[in-house]
């Protein structure tokens, strides 16, 4: 299954299609990214998650007929308040600002949406799907852990999802592979470990990384990010059918 024959060229990071080319393909399922504004150490840009989960969709939406959504580039980042750049919009906006979009895409004839959600401090996107359950609209969060899991373990990356929280092997991996224009010098020697940090959600992150960095990004390459990329849009062809098939 292929939606690339109709496809124009996209944008790095915004979809182009015009309302006739979205009327021709005829999607029933809408793809949104939602990213984040927060500090990603020295080397990543704040953007990181929002150009993360853009490259995503982006490469979904080469490979299966879906209608792509730019992206949302503020979520819930409180955890990271206290560095310059970061900027969040708080949990009760985002849940309404996803809502709305979805009634939207509704009163458009589309009936699934499918959230592509690359900051891990965005919880409340649980909910938001978990409401959907019975609704008029059919929700999927994704990539899930199983499928971040495939994927790493198709790039052989080699820290652990716990340890490889922010800004680490798997964060700059995305970035050196789709956009390496972006990675500043000093990943190479920006180690960081904090696998004992029971009380993040109450201290934040401060209370157990001074740069920012938890993970270890001197292990990432554009090649364990190409695959985490293709393994992710492989385990994507499993969604589909949940939002498609008749109930
Ligand atoms: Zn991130």
């Amino acid at each position: 299954m292929s939606g690339s024959s109709t496809r124009p060229p996209a944008s790095d990071l915004l979809p182009m299609d015009t309302t006739e080319e979205v009327r021709a393909r005829q999607a029933g399922v809408a793809v949104l990214p939602i990213g984040s504004f927060e500090q990603h150490g020295a080397y990543l840009p704040l953007a990181t998650d929002t150009v993360i989960a853009c490259t995503i969709a982006r490469e979904i939406a080469a490979e299966y007929p879906v209608h792509l959504l730019p992206p949302l580039t503020f979520s819930c980042s409180h955890e990271h308040t206290g560095w310059p750049g970061t900027v969040s919009i708080s949990a009760a906006t985002l849940y309404a600002v996803v809502r709305d979009i979805a009634d939207s895409l509704r009163r458009s004839g589309i009936h699934a949406l499918v959230l592509v959600n690359a900051h891990g401090g965005n919880y409340v996107l649980r909910n938001v799907v978990q409401e959907s359950v019975g609704g008029e609209t059919r929700m999927a969060l994704f990539p899930g852990p199983v499928d971040w899991d495939r994927a790493r373990v198709r790039a052989g990356v080699q820290t652990s999802s716990h340890s490889d929280m922010h800004a680490g092997e798997v964060e700059t991996s995305m970035l050196l592979h789709a956009h390496p224009d972006m990675v500043r010098p000093g990943y190479e020697t920006s180690d960081c470990l904090a696998d004992d940090r029971d009380h993040l959600l109450t201290l934040g992150m401060r209370a157990y990384t001074e740069s920012g960095v938890i993970g270890r990004p001197s292990l990432a390459s554009a090649g364990k990010g190409a695959e985490l990329l293709a393994g992710l849009v492989e385990t994507f062809g499993k969604y589909l059918p949940l939002l498609t098939r008749e109930m």
